[in-house]
């Protein structure tokens, strides 16, 4: 029974979610190229001309088969890589790369990965992973409130107050990547980003993670960009689902409507897959 109830599925019930506000991501003909070994002329385009729209309060996934361009498009987005031509605006303004970036725009999209080890120090303990964005983000923030706002993250994800003083290697998959989301949600995100985050997880744990991300998506009117090669993920979360392949956005519509009415064939292709 639990194995079934934890389990993502095509035919969920829709995730109760809060309201969607005003725009807070928009990509203007967003195009990333990389050049190719072994080819003296011309360059592959992973994301080809791609506008996408987020909207406050808004949970949106990406999907699409290996290679489609979904990661490099959630870097443009975040503006954590190059990219070749259009713009991303945050919230009505155009967002520079990522270093670049007021600490208020960093604090405010935040990202997290799909391998939850590998994206923690090794060396440092939990509560200092936590704390190191608020400390570069939040300078109204000194040291006793920083401390605070550490225990509570970690208890909003549900992670054992005992397992602060641990380092990554000893946690679990899904341990590691609740103290991700807990440093992502540290500095008061607008939008988490949200790459393959639970794909490297048993299917129990990323059904745990799928429920807290979808709680704090609500307690919080959080945006959420989730990217994600399998569509059942993307239902469990998202209001709504866009479909890439080969760096181009092939179909959008609402997560019920996709599922139930595929346009483009890619996206009946994922369905298949997914049931
Ligand atoms: P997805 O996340 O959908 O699996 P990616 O965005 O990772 O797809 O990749 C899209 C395409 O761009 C693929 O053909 C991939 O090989 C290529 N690519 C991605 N990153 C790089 C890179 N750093 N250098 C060269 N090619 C890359
Ligand atoms: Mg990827």
């Amino acid at each position: 029974r639990a194995l079934i109830a934890a389990s993502p599925r095509l035919d969920a019930p829709p995730p109760a979610l809060g309201p969607i506000g005003a725009p807070l991501v928009e990509a203007r003909q967003v195009s990333v190229s990389f050049a190719r070994p072994g080819w003296r002329r011309g360059r592959l385009l992973a994301v080809d001309a791609v506008d996408i729209d987020v909207a406050e309060g808004e949970a949106v996934a990406i999907v699409g088969g290996s290679g489609s361009g979904k990661s490099t498009l959630a870097r443009a987005i975040a503006r954590l890589g190059p990219i070749d031509a259009g713009e991303v605006r945050w919230r009505g303004e155009p967002l520079p790369p990522r270093k670049a970036m007021r600490p208020r725009d960093r604090a405010g999209l935040q990202p997290v990965f799909q391998d939850p080890v590998a994206s923690l120090d090794p060396l440092w303990k939990v509560r200092d992973i936590v704390a190191e964005p608020l400390r570069r983000l939040r300078p109204d923030l000194d040291r006793m409130a920083v401390a605070a706002r550490v225990e509570a993250v970690l208890a909003e994800v549900g992670l054992d107050p005992t397992l602060a003083d641990r380092r990554p290697a000893a946690l679990s998959g899904g341990q590691a990547q609740r103290v991700a989301i807990a440093r992502a949600l540290g500095p008061g995100p607008a939008m988490l980003l949200l790459d393959e985050a639970t794909s490297a997880l048993d299917v129990l744990v990323a059904g745990t993670i799928l429920d807290l991300l979808a709680e704090l998506q609500k307690q919080h009117g959080l945006a959420i960009l989730m990217i994600t090669h399998d569509l059942a993920v993307a239902r469990r979360l998202c209001h709504r689902i866009v479909v890439m392949d080969a760096g181009r956005i092939v179909e959008e519509g609402p997560a019920e409507r996709l599922i139930a009415a595929p346009a483009h064939p890619i996206t009946a292709k994922l369905v298949a897959a997914s049931r």
